[in-house]
């Protein structure tokens, strides 16, 4: 059940409603975001909530029986958007790119990055500087130090970053550098990175675990809400299945499924989901008529010779034209009126 407080509740109103909650044996957690104030009751009995949404200082109540409660859609039905400044969007039918390297490298691939993205009309440049990688003597990002120079050169040129943060620890040192945290597959079950990342004020995308299931990834994001951030996406990267003719199978039916269960905008990943360089277009803008709120997507100036995910990388060329159907794709799927 979600209780949602007037923001002047005062203390005697709010001690009754959680005496109240108790005569039900139903445990109360409260839980202040950037945007309001809850009570999460969890209790099995079943009763007339009338009886306490009429108590004062409560401005609205649902009951939501499901395991994630603040990111369901029974609560919330109008969609949430995230907001990152300067007229960069995501989400109420605002559509984004997020393009760029798989990991940061260099300044002059930052500086050529950077000037392919302006070209083409992307405001949210990604790249890894901490990379988890299944080799521990594979390249491994550049840092804190590549994210300052690659934040000095974003912000001259107005682009959003998207990074993953892969510890709690990483947290503060890069958060005056980064518009969204990513929270990686391999780190979409830690609990503690989730909690951290609920205390701050930003963005994160979360992405879907290698074998999480949805709700698995839905109870993750709760997480991340009932500590107090309510500006989260969910990521749709590919999952492990038997199928080995490719490196993740891209599960294109969980967008739409997703966007049903919660109000939180999803993104799709084709390059982690294919993995394939030359089907990336396709399941990319699969991912678009399924109902993505944005692509994020791997760009390379020369993928042969990036530090990581070359072959699932495009080159500008590639990325040109990919954007430019892209934001197409999501035109023609408004235009023949789909949800
Ligand atoms: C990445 O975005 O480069 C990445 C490592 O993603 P994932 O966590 O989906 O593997
Ligand atoms: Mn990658």
């Amino acid at each position: 059940m979600i209780i949602q407080l007037e923001k002047n509740i005062t203390e005697e109103q709010f001690s009754n409603l959680k005496e109240k909650l108790k005569t039900f044996s139903y445990k109360s957690v409260k839980v202040s975001t950037q945007f309001s104030d809850y009570i999460i009751g969890v209790g099995k009995k079943e009763f007339d909530i009338r009886s306490i949404g009429t108590m004062e200082g409560i401005s609205d109540i649902h009951r939501v029986s499901d395991a994630y409660k603040l990111v369901s859609r029974k609560w919330k039905v109008k969609e949430t958007q995230i907001d990152l400044g300067d007229g960069v969007k995501i989400g109420q039918g605002a559509f984004q790119v997020m393009a760029g390297p798989c990991s940061i490298e260099s300044e002059e691939q930052i500086k050529s990055t950077i000037d392919h993205l302006v070209k083409n009309g992307v405001k949210i440049m990604r790249g890894g500087v901490y990379k988890p990688r299944s080799s521990p003597y594979s390249f491994r990002g550049l840092g804190i130090d590549g994210l300052k120079l690659w934040h000095q050169h974003a912000k001259a040129a107005g682009l959003k970053i998207i990074t993953e943060v892969m510890m709690t620890e990483q947290i503060d040192d890069m958060l005056e550098y980064v518009d969204i945290f990513q929270v990686g597959a391999r780190n979409s079950q830690n609990f503690n990175l989730l909690d951290a990342l609920g205390k701050i004020d930003k963005p994160i995308m979360l992405k879907r675990g290698i074998s999480g299931t949805i709700d698995e990834l839905l109870q993750a994001a709760e997480y991340i809400f009932s500590n107090g951030n309510e500006k989260i996406m969910l990521c749709e990267r590919g999952i492990r299945s038997y199928e080995t003719a490719y490196r993740n199978t891209l599960d294109i039916n969980a967008i739409p499924i997703l966007k049903e269960k919660s109000h939180l905008p999803v993104i799709v990943d084709p390059s982690h989901g294919i993995g394939v360089r030359k089907f990336v277009d396709s399941v990319a803008l699969a991912g678009v008529m399924a109902g993505a709120d944005a692509v994020i997507m791997e760009v390379h100036e020369c993928p042969e010779k990036a530090f990581s995910d070359g072959q699932q990388t495009l080159d500008y060329g590639e990325s040109k034209l990919l954007i430019e159907r892209l934001k197409k794709t999501s035109e023609f799927r408004k235009e023949i009126g789909l949800r």
